[in-house]
């Protein structure tokens, strides 16, 4: 590996068996994320997207091999888009309130927002085109401006990859859309992307890398390269 690529890796996994109690979903996971690389993880239901994802924001601890997020960029620069909950759906608190929580984990004992993280929200909401919806309730907002909302605030944690899981499932085809492209937007300003999805026509046309996880092993590569594999036939991608 060249010394560039050693040094601009975010999350490292190696050798890495994946699950719950012993019991791998995934095993000898081999694979590296690298600085700015979009991509999406792709995959039939119950084969493992969710626990890759809980690896990689290392909230499970693998059951062997090792998932490192590099410790130059420390733990602060991975944001998380999570699937919606109903409950999180009819939130009654302000816009402005949901996206400065992402800086909570920044805080430890103050209790307050300081100026430069509400101006950094701010900033956040203006680049995804939804600063005017600042001071509404988040209850009272569509699906699709729920989830940008929610980008805002996965950017005020992170800085250099963003993970999203299943981000625009239940979202109208347009708001589904506008989402991509504000991640792609991202992309092109250097965020890393790591991104399940079903939506495997957005996948092929945005992402660098496709990570699709089967029963039986799993292929990551360039889209190029997936196409020509065997994995692509799976979901008949031609
Ligand atoms: P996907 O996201 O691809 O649908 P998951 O990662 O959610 O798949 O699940 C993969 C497998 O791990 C499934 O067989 C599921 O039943 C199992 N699993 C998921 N969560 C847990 C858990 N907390 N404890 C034990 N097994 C789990």
């Amino acid at each position: 590996m060249s010394e560039n690529r050693e040094r601009n890796w975010l999350i490292s996994c190696r050798d890495a068996s994946l699950g719950y109690d012993n019991k791998p979903v995934l095993e000898h996971l081999d694979i590296e994320i690298q600085e700015g690389e979009y991509i999406c993880v792709i995959g039939e239901n119950g084969s493992g997207k969710s626990t890759l994802i809980k690896s990689l924001l290392g909230l499970l601890k693998p059951v062997s091999g090792s998932v490192q997020i590099n410790r130059r960029i420390g733990k602060g620069a991975v944001g998380y888009l999570p699937q919606q909950t109903q409950v999180q759906r009819n939130f009654p608190v302000s816009v402005r309130e949901v996206v400065l929580s992402g800086f909570l984990n920044d805080m430890r004992f103050r209790p307050f927002y300081n100026k430069k993280e509400k101006q950094e929200a701010r900033h956040h909401l203006e680049h995804l085109g939804i600063a005017d919806l600042e001071k509404k309730c988040y209850g009272e907002l569509s699906g699709g401006q729920q989830q940008r909302v929610l980008l805002a605030r996965a950017l005020c944690a992170a800085d250099k990859i963003l993970v999203l899981d299943e981000p625009v499932t239940g979202l109208d085809p347009m708001a589904a859309n506008t989402l991509y492209e504000s991640m792609e937007l991202l992309h092109q300003e250097g965020m890393a992307v790591v991104m399940v999805t079903h939506d495997m026509g957005n996948a092929l046309k945005y992402a660098d890398k496709i990570l699709h996880i089967s029963d039986n092993g799993y292929f990551f590569g360039s889209v190029g390269e997936y196409k020509q594999s065997d994995y692509a036939n799976m979901f008949l991608v031609k």
